[in-house]
């Protein structure tokens, strides 16, 4: 067997991952799942329950990743579980309207006041691209702005400059993504409304929206500083574009009303995914009636779905809403506190520099001494450190997401017994992220 710097296997999961990498590209469905940021063999994971994940070796990890966000109320939730159950036994997809999609739109537009509509779709990317078609077809623009560091799916004129995998694997422009596509998007530093004025200011006429993460994750956790989203409405107004705020990460997750909740800004159009599947592929965009009234068949816009509002994904998302009320978020946002000071003082005992970032639940660790308001800030940190952190953690039972450019998520099924085996990890994994060299 090679050297690794590793110490400890995972022979199950590394037979798997054979296999896997000679069926499909690099070895895994989702480049984020793979371990090519910090080295080492991805866990195949068998079995989730509570906060906790059981990889094919038969380990345990607790979970804070949580399927990078999806797995609020924790993994296999028993009301989630029946739900599930309940509408299989009336069958998996229908190619017709169901009560399910109903109920789950309502719920979306009862907890979220600027969505007086909302389409269903099946994953956040298809949100997003179809958000963005939408704002062309309504403004009869073309131009797109987004900011660098903000992943909003793989949509293809949206990979510029993009966050999560992309920034991961530090991919420059990604091939198969044509001239043209890239050409209608204008790629502005995050949180720098100056650089947003100037290109309305440029392109007058030309911009149909403005497209951001309502607080971004995917650079790692990365806050809109006071003003920032109100001047990007404010903008996007004056210039007749449309705001449109990203909440697939999240919605239904930093609030009852996701970012919405927080900040109170009413976005013309907004997507969402993750949280309101349950952990199916279920997402969604909706806003203004006038725009949404727009989309095909009740205006030209053309956006359709085979699996749209399947019976199985809404059923598992309505579940999972319906149990998130205020004690739930209450429990979330204080598991998340306890989290982030355990992991402030065990890397402080150790005098490593970090930041420590949050907006609501959701928190990340960057390895610098310095605020990171944006991308550049996001990539001038000691990755190397996290590398060492995340595989001394990952060896004794805590599953990070293997990347300094996300955020992590925990859930209501963090309990007493998870948080300690966390506290009794983390020294460990501080004193290998003081020690790691570049
Ligand atoms: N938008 C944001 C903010 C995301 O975080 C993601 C995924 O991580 C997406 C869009 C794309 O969602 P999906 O992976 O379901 O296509």
């Amino acid at each position: 067997m090679s050297e690794t710097p590793y110490p400890y296997d995972a022979p199950a999961s590394q037979a798997l991952f054979d296999r896997a990498s000679v069926v499909t590209p690099g070895g895994v469905n989702s480049p984020v799942r793979a371990f090519r940021a910090v080295g080492g063999t991805p866990r195949f994971m068998v079995s989730g329950k509570g906060a906790c994940l059981t990889d094919a070796d038969g380990r345990e990890y607790v979970d804070l990743v949580c399927s990078w966000g999806p797995m609020i109320l924790g993994h296999s939730h028993p009301e989630v579980i029946a739900a599930v159950q309940e509408a299989v036994a009336r069958g998996t997809s229908f190619g017709t309207p169901g009560e399910g999609e109903v109920a789950l739109a309502e719920e979306i537009v009862a907890r979220v006041a600027p969505v007086e509509q909302v389409r269903l779709v099946s994953s956040g990317t298809e949100a997003t691209m179809s958000a963005i078609r939408l704002a062309r077809g309504f403004t009869r623009r073309t131009k797109v702005i987004k900011f660098a560091g903000c992943y909003h799916g793989h949509v293809d004129s949206l990979l510029a400059a993009a966050g999560s995998g992309v920034a991961t694997f530090a991919l420059p422009d990604t091939p198969g993504v044509t001239g043209a596509q890239a050409g209608d998007t204008i790629v502005l530093p995050y949180n720098d409304l100056e650089a947003v004025q100037e290109a309305f200011h440029r392109h007058p006429g030309e911009i149909a929206c403005v497209i951001t993460e309502a607080s971004p994750g995917n650079m790692g956790v990365v806050p809109p500083e006071p003003g920032f989203n109100q001047g990007l409405r404010d903008a996007c107004h004056k210039n007749g574009a449309l705001y449109i705020s990203d909440e697939v990460m999240t919605g239904f997750r930093t609030s009852r009303s996701g970012w919405y909740g927080v900040d109170g800004i009413a976005p013309d159009l907004m997507t969402f995914g993750k949280v309101m599947g349950g952990g199916f592929p279920a997402a969604a965009f909706g806003g203004r009636a006038d725009v949404m009234a727009h989309l095909a068949p009740a205006g030209p816009v053309y956006q359709a779905g085979t699996l749209s509002g399947n019976p199985v994904a809404t059923a598992a998302g309505l579940a999972q809403l319906r149990l998130l009320d205020d004690a739930a978020y209450e429990k979330v946002d204080a598991v998340s506190a306890q989290i982030q000071s355990l992991v402030t003082e065990a890397l402080s005992k150790e005098g490593v520099a970090h930041r420590l970032q949050s907006a609501s639940n959701m928190f990340s660790v960057f390895f610098t001494d310095r605020q990171v308001r944006n991308y550049e800030d996001a990539k001038r940190q000691e990755s190397f450190r996290f590398t060492a952190f995340f595989h001394s953690l990952l060896s004794n039972g805590v599953y990070l997401p293997p990347s300094s450019f996300e955020s992590w998520f925990v859930s209501t099924a963090h309990d007493e017994r998870a948080i300690q085996k966390i506290a009794d990890a983390l020294p460990a994994a501080a004193r290998a992220a003081a020690e790691a060299t570049a």
